[in-house]
């Protein structure tokens, strides 16, 4: 079957030719329907061969469906044809975290050597894709694949950010999202859909300014030192009661940090290194930061009723398996408008 894959430190990702998967007992393989491309990858695939551990060849994507395609022994409650969505943040199942279904935050994950798909595991950037246990899977039903696969990742990531946060954004409030991409164009959807904040987009580049006008930000604004002014003066002093930085860059959690209110959140997703100092006089009074990792199963069921019941519309670039290269290179020049996705069996 056809792959791409990332097979040399610091060289663009290959579509290869690559052995089918067989599904082992308790074991599941999808035909795969989409596979969404998140900056994660890029992010991987720059590190130096001393960071780099996610082994190689790697099989990229991770965030895919599927269809049930063969069953190993032993599982149960899914058939042949099921629509599914894969739950990425793989963990051991046993672990408190796990058992409560954040895989996410699983305690075992790195002395066992389980990783994501995409991230150490065959990920879903192939005609078929092996799932190590049914757990990771959740249904879709009728939802389109393609228009709702980036929903495990660049839903499920917001959607985790923002259910923290919830509690501080009621009406009245205001929200600010920095960078909005593939996570935070959804990211500003979710708040709308949740919350009673008015919601306040940054980015650095005018055409995803209109993305975020376009999903539901009532101001979206340069992202640059005159936008702290600007969120004062629109929430008459006080900042921002939330700030959820997509970018993460040192400039962006410099911002973050300036714009928060009182007892608000920042939130820091985006993997750009940036760091925020904490403590008093360098930060508003009782400001809470976080770095929120992907989210839990049982919320991945929520983002895909979001989606059901209309809340959330995911833009999306589609690319045949051939085209994939194509479309890191346009990730790349940051001229993706919301999520590109990758269609397999087209
Ligand atoms: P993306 O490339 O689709 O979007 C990034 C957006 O940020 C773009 O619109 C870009 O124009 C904008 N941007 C860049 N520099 C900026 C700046 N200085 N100020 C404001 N906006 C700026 O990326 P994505 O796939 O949405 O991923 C976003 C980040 O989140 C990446 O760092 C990714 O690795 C990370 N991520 C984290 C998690 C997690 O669990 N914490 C999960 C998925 C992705
Ligand atoms: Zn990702
Ligand atoms: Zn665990």
């Amino acid at each position: 079957m056809k792959a791409l894959q990332y097979r040399t430190i610091g060289s663009a990702p290959e579509v290869v030719e690559i052995p089918q998967p067989e599904p082992g007992p308790g074991q599941v393989v999808l035909k795969v329907t989409a596979a969404g491309v998140c900056h994660s990858d890029e992010f991987i695939m720059g590190l130096p061969e001393d960071q780099y551990i996610y082994g190689l060849p790697l099989t990229l994507g991770h965030e895919g469906t599927g269809i049930v395609h063969a069953l190993g022994d032993g599982v149960q409650h899914l058939a042949v044809g099921d629509a599914v969505a894969v739950y990425g943040p793989w963990g051991c199942g046993r672990c408190h975290n796990c058992a409560e279904g954040k895989e996410n935050y699983c305690t075992n994950a790195a002395a066992e050597g389980i990783q994501p798909p995409g991230l150490g595991s065959p990920g879903s950037m192939a005609e078929y894709m092996l799932i190590d246990d049914p757990r990771h899977l959740v249904p879709l039903g009728d939802l389109d694949p393609v228009q709702n696969v980036s929903l495990t990742d660049a839903g499920l990531t917001p959607y985790h950010a923002i259910k923290l946060s919830l509690a501080k954004l009621g009406a009245g409030t205001t929200a600010v999202v920095i960078g909005t991409g593939g996570l935070g164009h959804v990211g500003i959807q979710i708040l709308r859909a949740l919350s009673g904040a008015t919601v306040i987009a940054l980015d650095v580049n005018e055409e995803k300014l209109e993305l975020a006008r376009h999903v539901g930000a009532h101001t979206a604004i340069l992202s640059n030192e005159a936008a702290v002014d600007t969120v004062r003066e629109l929430t008459g002093g006080r900042g921002a009661n939330a700030v959820f930085d997509f970018v993460g860059a040192q400039p962006t959690v410099d911002l973050a940090g300036k714009m928060v209110a009182t007892e608000g959140d920042v939130s820091i997703v985006g993997i750009g290194g940036g760091t925020l100092p904490v403590g008093f006089g360098v930060i508003a009074y009782d400001a809470a930061v976080r770095t929120p990792y992907w989210g839990s199963r049982g919320e991945l069921i929520e983002v895909l009723d979001l989606a059901r019941s209309g809340h959330l519309s995911v833009e999306v670039e589609t690319f045949s398996l051939d085209e994939a290269p194509r479309a890191y290179e346009r990730l790349h020049e940051g001229s993706i408008r919301g999520r590109a996705v990758i269609v397999p069996n087209a």
